[in-house]
């Protein structure tokens, strides 16, 4: 038997009103918030990924999909994330010079080879916004609210949003060689891949999940108090802007995000009682990223929010029970005159908006029955020859027991 791929999902007619859901309040969400959706291809060159999310993190260099194309000689990669096709994607389709900002979400699966566990698949499902061309404090405070307002209407009482900025390229450098020096300091009780962050990528040691890395990382000198005026400024602004929103947080000076396009403000929603894959939304600011792919020096701030974490997270709360959708009326029939009748009865109430069911794979009458009731009809119709000769039947109410007369060629539910 073939089986599928190693951390995929088959998400099934029993789960999928619970996907469809959160997406619904996602969609909704966004669209109060003024954000428009874009749909951006699942493949791009693999250079885009490069650039635009970093060559020094470990999503480019250990998790994405790249293969060579069959025709020509390129190199190709699923996405592992969204806001570098979209900064692509405005830039390619002369987006930069509209009115400011521009704003857009997207619903998409992203694709990353990780060891697969629990809140941690190989092709996962992420809502994520990206708003361009505004660096003020009020487009974080836009952003971060939408997050919260989807978590809101989720009712994810579990889920804290913790807060940082990280600096600018103005005040990072010398933070980065603070943390550089502190982390040297204790270089021996770090895990390998510390070692080589310190190297390569040393903010990102402040979020390793190592719980002896972890330790060191709790003594490390502060990004917020490492701050050029401005972006301190920016962020006593954002923290006043989401008071005045009624948007709790914590600041929190180990969020420093995985990709490298972060600067500024940065955040996570991180839930409670999920396990180690806690980060149900990821976001920030990327003011560099759509210079660095070749458009003009536009700022931008948006967030991954992923859905199966959602999910588990809900799940905890025991909010992840959604109805399954049950007909209003199901139609047994008894022999093939019948049959047809069914058929034809079903089908006018479908077109007039109503979901009903009728027997399509030859079961006995009492098997019919007990199938209506199994699927949660509301209402049944059992019809023969003598209610296909007088054109009327008794429709049953399932909920009371009570029936009523109807004329087969006209009656509505
Ligand atoms: P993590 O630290 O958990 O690996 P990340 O920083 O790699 O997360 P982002 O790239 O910011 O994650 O993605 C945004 C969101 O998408 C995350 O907060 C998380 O909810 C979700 N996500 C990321 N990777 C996966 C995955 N492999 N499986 C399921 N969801 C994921
Ligand atoms: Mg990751």
């Amino acid at each position: 038997m073939i089986k599928k791929i190693k951390g995929t999902m088959d998400i099934l007619p029993n789960e999928t009103p619970l996907f469809r859901y959160i997406e619904g309040i996602m969609r909704e969400e966004a669209e109060k918030y003024g954000y428009g959706e874009i749909r951006t291809p699942t493949f791009e060159n693999t250079e885009l990924f490069v650039r635009g999310v970093g060559d020094t993190t470990d999503v480019v260099q250990k998790e994405m999909y790249t293969f060579a194309d069959r025709d020509e000689n390129r190199s190709i990669s699923l996405r592992p994330e969204g806001t570098a096709s979209v900064a692509r994607a405005i830039i390619e389709n002369g987006k930069c010079s509209d009115p400011m900002p521009l704003k857009y979400y997207y619903i998409i699966s992203c694709f990353r080879h990780e060891k697969p566990q629990a809140g941690r698949s190989r092709e996962f499902f992420q809502f994520g916004t990206e708003m361009f061309g505004s660096d003020s404090p009020a487009a974080d405070a836009t952003a971060i609210a939408l997050a919260a307002s989807v978590l809101n209407r989720l009712g994810l009482k579990n889920v804290k949003l913790h807060l940082n900025s990280i600096g600018c390229k103005e005040c990072r450098p010398a933070y980065r060689s603070e943390l550089v020096k502190y982390f040297a300091s204790h270089e021996d009780k770090l895990c390998d891949t510390c070692r080589e962050r310190l190297q390569k990528n040393p903010l990102r040691l402040l979020d390793c999940k190592n719980p002896d890395c972890a330790e060191i990382a709790k003594g490390a000198p502060k990004t917020t108090e490492h701050l050029c005026e401005s972006c301190s400024s920016k962020f006593e602004m954002l923290k006043a802007a989401l008071d005045a929103m009624k948007i709790d947080y914590v600041v929190d000076s180990n969020i420093v995000r995985g990709l490298d396009y972060y600067t500024g403000a940065v955040f996570e929603f991180i839930a409670e009682g999920i396990g180690a894959q806690s980060t149900v939304c990821g976001g920030g600011r990327y003011d560099g990223l759509v210079e660095s792919l070749g458009g003009p020096a536009l700022s931008g701030i948006g967030f991954g929010m992923g859905i199966t974490r959602l999910i588990l997270a809900l799940r905890e709360l025991g909010l992840d029970k959604i109805d399954e959708a049950r007909p209003v009326l199901y139609v047994a029939a008894l022999g093939d005159r019948a049959l047809i009748k069914s058929l034809e009865i079903t089908e006018r109430l479908r077109k007039a908006g109503k979901y009903a069911e009728c027997d399509t794979v030859g079961r006995s009458l009492k098997a019919q029955m007990k199938y209506a009731n199994k699927i949660g009809a509301q209402y049944t119709l059992i019809i023969g020859d003598s209610e296909i000769d007088t054109g009327k039947a008794q429709l049953k109410n399932m909920e009371d027991g009570s029936q009523t007369e109807v004329e087969l060629d006209s009656f509505t539910i």
